[in-house]
């Protein structure tokens, strides 16, 4: 399972995928639910800032101090409106990550305020700067590296105003690992889950992506499956039935035609002296007949008939729900569109012709081969009484 998640690289100290269309491709599928966690981020964090003002308020009481801090934070808060009514359903975590990001720069600076009126609560003070800083990191869904660079922005300027003030460098080396110890755990976790949710989506685009090989596979195969079976019962010329499927489907038309007591007519179509058309033009023109043949065929017989290649330049047309007279006007008519085509070739524009012999089923009929050499009786006829035309055999 690990494997193919192993194919994509991360780039540890930033959290994020290496390549950077992945890393796209993450940011757009948490994109809803990490503008739905920033929102509320912000708007905690604005409220947090508001209902600070209260204890701020009874400590202070209505002096000059109170109004600088109720400045600060009314300043942040307003900024941080600003930035919960920009983010829309199409933000950019990446693009938005650097406006909070100044944000909280100016929220740590003006947040050393408290140091300068609160001197008598320090360590309460540090306390929420821990808080703060962990919560960066935890609860605020930008970028993982510009919410560590703000955070150790927060540990510098705590450590700096702390040393303005006059601490010893000892206390400072104490309220840094203090101020470490928060940043070290949320940086943890997030890196942590941020790990864990690309390992999550790296295999899910590796599962979508052997799903959709697998599919096209499926598809491809089935075309494949389809153009064998056409290939195993179609003749490659003239895209007919070929002799193993046409006899078949006689087989299955004569059965049909006796259960149903209708009528099956049988013709055999050959072209007419149609040596002389390979010979005179050769066999490429000869080829290009027998299509143009196959063609008229196929247009203008019904859906139900069946028209196979016999073999050479004969055709073998089924005609079912069809009696022999019927057949024969059904021929004729035939043999008219056959006569009309002119194929045009390299070699010349030819016209054909061609002759059709036609039997119908009866009751005593054994096989196939029976029926088709009464039609072929009536093509013999049909040759010899001058070609293009139709002859019926009844008997
Ligand atoms: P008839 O009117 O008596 O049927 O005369 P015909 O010339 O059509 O009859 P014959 O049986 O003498 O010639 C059939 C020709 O059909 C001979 C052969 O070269 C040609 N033929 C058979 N199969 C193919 C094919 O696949 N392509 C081409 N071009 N010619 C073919
Ligand atoms: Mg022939
Ligand atoms: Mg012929």
């Amino acid at each position: 399972m690990n494997a193919p998640a192993g194919a994509y690289r991360m780039k540890r100290w930033k959290c994020e995928f290496s390549q950077p269309w992945m890393e796209r491709d993450f940011q757009s599928h948490v994109r809803p639910v990490v503008i739905q966690q920033l929102r509320w981020a912000l708007i905690v964090w604005a409220a947090l800032l508001l209902l600070f003002a209260v204890p701020d308020y009874i400590t202070l009481g209505p002096v000059r101090p109170f109004c600088y801090l109720l400045a600060y934070r009314i300043v942040i808060v307003v900024a941080l409106l600003v930035l919960i009514f920009s983010i829309t359903s199409e933000t950019r975590v990446f693009q938005i990550s650097y406006s909070v990001a100044a944000v909280v720069v100016a929220g740590f600076t003006g947040f050393m305020l408290f140091f300068i009126y609160h001197p008598d609560v320090v360590t309460l003070i540090i306390i929420v700067i821990m808080v703060q800083l962990i919560g960066l990191l935890v609860f605020v869904p930008i970028r993982f590296i510009v919410a560590l660079s703000c955070a150790m922005y927060g540990v510098f300027i705590t450590l700096a105003t702390r040393f303005a003030m006059g601490t010893t460098p000892a206390n400072l080396v104490v309220l840094f690992i203090l101020l470490m110890l928060p940043v070290v755990i949320g940086a943890g976790t997030t890196m942590r889950l941020g790990f864990a949710q690309r390992r999550e989506f790296a295999l899910l685009t590796e599962t979508k992506r052997i799903n959709r090989e697998l599919a096209e596979e499926i598809q491809k195969r089935l075309a494949l499956e389809e153009k064998l079976k056409e290939l195993a019962s179609t003749d490659p010329l003239t895209g007919l039935y070929n002799r193993r499927q046409y006899e078949m489907l006689f087989q299955h038309e004569i059965g049909r035609s006796r259960r149903r007591d209708s009528p099956l007519s049988v013709g055999i179509l050959d072209l007419d002296n149609f040596k002389q058309v390979n010979d005179t033009y050769g066999h490429t023109a000869g080829d290009a007949v027998l299509r143009r043949v196959a063609d008229v065929c196929r247009k203008n017989l019904r859906a139900i008939d069946i028209v196979g290649r016999l073999g050479g330049e004969e055709f073998i047309i089924l005609m079912p729900e069809c009696d022999i007279d019927q057949a024969n006007i059904l021929g004729n008519r035939l043999l008219k569109m056959i006569e009309s085509e002119v194929v045009d070739t390299n070699a010349a524009s030819i016209r054909i012709t061609a002759t059709i012999g036609i039997t119908q089923l009866f009751s005593d009929d054994k096989g196939i081969e029976g029926i088709i050499s009464r039609a072929d009786d009536a093509l013999y006829r049909g040759k010899k009484a001058g070609r293009n035309r139709v002859e019926i055999n009844r008997q």
